[in-house]
């Protein structure tokens, strides 16, 4: 994934530290370098750790709770009394272990996430090795963890204080929601709390048409020429969705370096809308991918999203020469690399780059023959393919093992935990 799009063919890597110190040919690399520890390569494509742009990762314990329903039936009456009831710091430790582990068996190595009791999120992180940009999440309702807009603010000072600098696989950032849930002024607000840090924002942006309209009514104007209008993008904005940009705004995006995360299964479960990522390409928008949370995808599977991204243009356009396979690794890998701000660090295997890279094997049926890896890696690969990941030069998974996750306990934590939710809610839904 560098600038020349080189493929290695019996390539090798070696990385010293955290760092990829050589990448050639195997033989070149075996006879200069001399290793701790070395991964068998037979039959297997090596390439950047994926990149999840948008997710709520600890919403893998409301993974199915209910499905196939109306955006605020879904949420008024499933969704958020299960989080009002449930979710405080030790369901968000649970569910985002839950999902580091489904993250790291299906090949992706970083993340930025959206969700409450950040610190929970950053204790995860920190021991099972991935690397994460955590937000600080800033609503103005009463959610798990804060009364209030202000409130959430204070607290998401409170989390960079005690996590910028200490990790530097860990970046802590803010979440303000979206300009629905915050006005004008506390979006402000926001922004200058993470500028006082020098850290992203992520937020929804231009998610449904629902938005459209509210944006429209309460500020005179769409979402994106909204925020525009604020201030909002003076620091780096990583925005999930962006479903309804106007012809107007993609060059706001493009001015302003907004991160664009595409979800394109969240996008079609809940009907938000078909996001003109071909246009945004081509005007130069910095696009990644991104799952959201489980409870609307209902996994934590980027392969299945390269290949919807493609598919989804194709079909919308009529036209099956947009999104290509490359471009939509290009999106999982160093684009979304680079959408998020870390396009120096990750992305691309690369001398002097963080070592953040997969194994995939390729000997099952599905890979037989193999013509182009490239076209495989999108077309075929599933999350059962990736057999060793490895993140800031440190092994989290082994030819299949996790090993820097207790599967068996996270195992038995998620399903008690989720038996529970489900008695709760069959009570509340025979009380109605
Ligand atoms: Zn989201």
């Amino acid at each position: 994934m560098d600038d020349a799009g080189t493929v290695h063919v019996n390539g090798a890597v070696a990385i010293d530290e955290n760092l990829i110190l050589a990448i050639g040919s195997a033989e070149d690399i075996l006879a200069e370098y001399s290793a701790a520890e070395v991964l068998d390569g037979k039959d297997r494509i090596v390439l950047p750790g994926l990149v999840n742009g948008h997710s709520h990762a600890a919403m893998t314990l409301l993974r199915g709770v209910a499905d196939d329903l109306a955006l605020m039936d879904w949420l008024n009456n499933y969704i958020f009394p299960a989080e009002v009831e449930f979710v405080d710091s030790e369901f968000v430790r649970i569910g985002t272990e839950l999902a580091c582990w489904e993250m790291i068996r299906g090949g992706t190595t970083t993340f930025v996430d959206m969700y409450y009791y950040p610190d929970a999120i950053a204790e995860v992180v920190d021991r099972c090795g991935m690397r994460a940009m955590i937000s600080a999440t800033v609503i103005d309702q009463r959610s798990p963890d804060a009364e209030n807009a202000d409130d959430s603010i204070q607290k998401g000072n409170g989390f960079m204080e005690r996590w910028q600098g200490r990790n530097s696989r860990i970046t802590p950032i803010f979440g303000p929601h979206a300009n629905y849930t915050l006005n004008a002024e506390q979006l402000q607000a926001t922004r200058k709390a993470a500028m006082a840090f020098s850290a992203p924002i992520s937020i929804h942006i231009s998610e449904s048409p629902f938005e459209l309209q509210y944006s429209q009514d309460t500020y005179g104007m769409p979402s994106i020429e909204m925020y525009e209008s604020i201030g909002f993008f003076e620091g780096p904005t990583i925005a999930a969705h962006v479903v309804w940009p106007t012809k107007e705004e993609i060059p706001i995006l493009v001015e302003r370096k907004v991160g664009v995360i595409h979800n394109p299964t969240s996008n079609m479960k809940i009907a938000s809308g078909i996001a003109p990522i071909t246009e945004m390409l081509a005007a130069g928008v910095r696009v990644g991918l991104g799952t959201d949370g489980a409870a609307s995808n209902n996994d934590l599977d980027l392969w299945e999203e390269m290949r919807l991204a493609s598919l989804l243009q194709k079909v919308d356009r009529m036209d099956p020469e947009v999104m290509s396979a490359t471009t939509v690794l290009t999106m999982a890998t160093r684009g979304g690399a680079t959408a998020i701000g870390l396009g120096d660090e990750i992305g691309s295997l690369e001398v002097g780059k963080r070592a953040d890279l997969i194994q995939v094997e390729f000997d099952d049926v599905h890979h037989v023959p193999t013509y182009d890896v490239v076209s495989h890696l999108v077309w075929v690969t599933d999350e059962q393919d990736v057999t060793s990941v490895v993140v800031d030069g440190k092994i989290l998974m082994k030819d299949g093992a996790m090993l820097t996750i207790d599967t068996e306990r996270v195992a038995a934590e998620s399903k008690a935990l989720a038996a529970r939710i489900q008695a709760a809610l069959k009570q509340r839904n025979k009380a109605q």
